[in-house]
């Protein structure tokens, strides 16, 4: 047994610990970066908390998902006010785009010097400036992940930055800022959620360490899910979902993904989709897809009893199989009325370029068996 495991540098969870993220700000710089997504009031209780803290916040806000422009100009902006730290305080896009910033704030140039795919792919050589997130979902997981999603949107595409030095200082993650959160976004967020507790968990580069924190992910979001969205002000739900969300940036961010996440990168970047609604549509076709080509030619593999440990999880039942797991999932996107991606203007025409790009995609390479062409058109064809 060899694995390496990497996450932030310090974690506080529960409810009312965003209180303690202004004095924590402070112990790490006098000037600091505040970043904010679509909806900044969510940021006004930090903002005073940091006066109070005696730290200056320049204020920069990201609407929708982050560019490389916006990162660009973000960059500039925090250079020219002298932060010495970055606050990000939001969904995954501004937790995606705080990173980015301090990342930026430590290292010399452009964020294309370093991307991946679009970019120069240099490694991001200097520590970046201390970063502190501050998740409102309970998704995607980013506080404890090492990557930063970018948008490209002229060139329809999405690509990383992909370093150690991504994984933030601290992360905060305090349930009561996920308590009005709309029913739409509690439904999308936590199929990212859910994805992201499946993929790691039947990922080739699964670990002991990951498989304990995917299989309390999964059993956790498989009771609160159904209920955060059921009634937002459930406080015992809405922990539950910040918990598994959690579990699942801690085992993605070291054990992989796998198809869901290979297309909604090119989805992503391709349409004006969001990714927990993108993940949401693709997982269903993608679990059956996964566990017929591995019934087929790796009748042995791991990943097809713990496709079944998964549905165990899911459904509570000891005797439940992959497809009764399958099963749970479709049933939970019809109840919360996910649509398909053809509500994005996604389009059977489209299916060659998605195939390709998702073929190529980093988070590919974690998927249980490596799928044929068909396989991967498939998986996109149930899910426009
Ligand atoms: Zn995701």
């Amino acid at each position: 047994m060899r694995f390496e495991f990497a996450t932030a540098g310090r974690i506080l969870f529960g409810e009312g610990v965003a209180a303690e993220a202004a004095p924590a700000a402070a112990a790490m710089g006098r000037r600091v970066l505040l970043v904010t997504g679509g909806n900044a009031d969510r940021a006004a209780p930090l903002a005073r908390a940091l006066q109070v803290a005696g730290v200056t916040a320049a204020p920069f806000r990201i609407l929708g998902e982050p560019t490389i422009d916006t990162i660009a100009a973000g960059t500039v902006f925090a250079r020219g006010e002298g932060c010495d730290a970055v606050i990000a305080i939001g969904g995954g896009s501004a937790i995606d785009g705080g990173k980015a910033l301090a990342a930026m704030l430590a290292n010399p140039g452009e964020p294309l010097d370093y991307l991946e795919v679009v970019g120069r792919g240099q490694p991001l050589r200097q520590p970046s400036a201390p970063f502190i997130a501050v998740p409102t979902t309970a998704g995607t997981g980013s506080e404890v992940t090492r990557n930063a999603v970018l948008a490209a949107p002229e060139r329809r595409v999405k690509a990383s930055l992909r370093s150690p030095h991504l994984l933030p200082r601290l992360a905060v993650v305090d349930p009561e800022l996920t308590l009005d959160l709309p029913r739409a976004l509690t439904a999308s967020t936590g199929l990212d959620a859910l994805t992201q507790l499946i993929e790691p968990y039947v990922s080739v580069r699964a670990n002991p360490m990951t498989d304990l924190y995917a299989v309390e992910g999964l059993r956790t979001a498989a009771a609160a899910l159904p209920r955060a969205w059921e009634n937002g002000g459930d406080r015992d739900a809405r922990r539950g979902m910040c918990w598994a969300a959690l579990l699942g940036g801690l085992s993605l961010a070291n054990a992989g993904l796998g198809a869901v996440h290979g297309f909604a990168a090119p989805v992503g970047g391709m349409f004006p989709a969001p990714h927990g609604a993108v993940c949401a549509a693709l997982l269903p076709g993608a679990m059956e897809i996964n566990v017929g080509a591995l019934r087929r030619r790796a009748p042995d593999s791991r990943a097809l009893a713990r496709y079944d440990e998964v549905a165990r999880l899911l459904t509570g039942k000891p005797h439940a199989t992959a497809a009764d797991g399958i099963a749970w999932v479709a049933a939970l996107c019809r109840r919360f009325e996910i649509p398909p991606l053809r509500a994005y203007d996604v389009t059977p025409a489209d299916i060659p370029e998605l195939v390709s790009r998702a073929a190529e995609a980093s988070s590919m390479k974690g998927n249980p068996i490596a799928l044929t062409r068909e396989e991967l058109e498939e998986i996109i064809r149930r899910a426009i």
